[in-house]
């Protein structure tokens, strides 16, 4: 498994438990900067946008230059992300033609289960302002985000919601092997995969993944074998790894290899509810899901209440997030002449709006100003639109779709043009959908995990 992220782990989680035959490597280019998630760690929202200034990283060229990051860190971006854990919405399995999945929501059901189980966590704020608040969005369709039945809010309102994070399920997968008789799982971190190599025999066949150590790049690379391999190192590095590697399938132009990058377009403003005393009573957290089916309607927005630490009083953070239209010429490339410092050539990105994400994303932004004038209070900083990348949700460039023709992986996850290599991560998403994409990433994982076993006993 290449990266540790919320799609690696669980991958190695279901692996690890459902299936006792299995022997797993984890390979993650990032040291362990955190052991549970950030709130957990009683950080507030503030203090959060410190340690991501500190530890974001953007190796990527072209349009998500600007706002895009990854988090190199055992358990990824997840061990930030995740304060709203939605399914992906049943419409977006089938809503875009050129986007449609082959998996219904029902295909998933079990596996959305069964990581709700697992990830949900204290995150309900209860209390007089979301009551108040819920019932002023009532005509929005305002909901409480998914959170476990037995959930109220933690810790002040300052604080963030955490999820079981991937790298607290990493670690306590790592403990309970180190504990048993037959350990079955290695975590190699400060490692990077920096290239795919094929077997001799069958070029079809990944036979062993070089690997360079990611803090001290003059030190000799080394190859770790396997019987199969799953990226799971974020959209734009696996197929960045897909592409820099020796499978001639790789090389044909018909390849949807790379193509289909989308991410959420994503708008953020701040309102100042400090005149209200009825929302400066507890914290708010409140998500308004797609208004309709219509394509110019998927889009969601949340509404988190955060504390100014000058005086105390609160305000509201208004995110909107757009789907963005799945489209072939959105992608990524290896960047011409640029590598990187274990001379990989680099990725570069290409991301533009089509029309319809135009007018959902000005359709979002009227919803955000009329969402605001039903709360009250007074925009402290309008809604903007933050840069390509900014949602941290990116998606497609190594594609399950309906049609083979436009997939570049098939129904199983793997890599067509390859016997043994397998899209973990979202990646594979044929369409972005509207929701945040940890919970789907998870139950992806998991059904890839058990369709692993049944095509190794086939
Ligand atoms: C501030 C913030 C808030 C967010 N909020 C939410 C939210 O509320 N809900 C939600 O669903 N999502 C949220 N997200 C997005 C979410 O974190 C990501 O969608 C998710 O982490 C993607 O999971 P992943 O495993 O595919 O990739 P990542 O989490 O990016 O993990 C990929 C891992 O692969 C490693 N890697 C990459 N290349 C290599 C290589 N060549 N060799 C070895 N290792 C490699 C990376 O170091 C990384 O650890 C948020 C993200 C951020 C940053």
């Amino acid at each position: 498994m290449i990266g540790s992220g919320p799609a690696g782990a669980a991958i190695a989680e279901r692996l690890y438990e459902a299936h006792p035959s299995v022997s797993i490597a984890i390979i993650e280019q990032g040291p362990f900067l955190l052991d549970r998630h950030f709130y957990d760690s009683g950080g507030t929202i503030q203090d959060r946008d410190k340690f991501l200034s500190d530890h974001l990283h953007c190796p990527w060229d072209g349009d998500l230059r600007d706002g895009g990051a990854l988090l190199p860190a055992v358990g990824g971006r997840g061990i930030v992300g995740g304060s709203q854990l939605h399914r992906f919405y049943e419409t977006d399995f089938s809503l875009w033609d050129n986007g449609e999945w082959r998996f219904t929501e029902a295909d998933l059901l079990p596996y959305f289960t069964e990581a709700e189980n697992r990830l949900l966590g204290p995150i309900r704020c209860v209390g007089t302002s979301q009551d108040y608040a819920f019932l002023h969005l009532a005509r929005f369709h305002a909901r409480h985000p998914p959170s476990a039945s037995t959930s109220v809010v933690q810790g002040g309102p300052n604080l963030g919601f955490p999820h079981r994070s991937s790298v607290e399920r990493i670690r306590t997968l790592m403990t309970r092997d180190a504990l048993s008789r037959t350990p079955r799982v290695s975590l190699i971190a400060d490692t990077t995969v920096v290239r795919l190599l094929t077997s001799k025999v069958n070029p079809a066949r990944i036979s062993r993944a070089r690997c360079a150590s990611s803090s001290r790049p003059d030190a000799e690379s080394f190859d770790i074998h396997g019987d199969t391999f799953i990226v799971a190192a974020s959209p734009v590095e696996s197929a960045r790894l897909v592409l820099n590697s020796e499978l001639d399938f790789v090389k044909s132009n018909q390849s949807a290899i790379g193509h289909y990058l989308a991410e959420h377009i994503y708008c953020r403003g701040y309102l100042d509810v400090s005149k209200s005393p009825e929302l400066n009573l507890g914290p708010i957290n409140i998500f308004i899901p797609p208004l309709s089916a219509a394509l110019k309607d998927r889009f969601q927005i949340e509404i988190r209440s955060i504390r100014r630490p000058a005086d105390r009083s609160q305000i509201l953070r208004l995110t909107g997030s757009a789907a963005m239209d799945p489209n072939w010429d959105n992608r990524v490339e290896i960047a011409p002449g640029r590598v990187d410092r274990h001379g990989t050539p680099m990725a570069s990105t290409i991301l533009k709006a089509s029309s319809p994400d135009e007018e959902r994303t000005k359709t979002m932004l009227d919803v955000l100003h009329e969402v605001a004038s039903s709360l009250g209070g007074k925009w402290s900083s309008r809604p903007l639109l933050l840069p390509r990348g900014a949602s941290y949700h990116e998606a497609g460039t190594l594609r399950i779709a309906l049609s083979e023709n436009e997939s570049a992986a098939d129904a199983d996850s793997r890599l067509l043009g390859a016997s043994n290599l397998f899209v973990g991560d979202g990646a594979a998403f044929p369409s972005i959908g509207v929701a945040n994409p940890i919970l789907t990433l998870t139950a992806m994982g998991y059904r890839l995990a058990d369709r692993l076993v049944e095509l190794a006993r086939a």
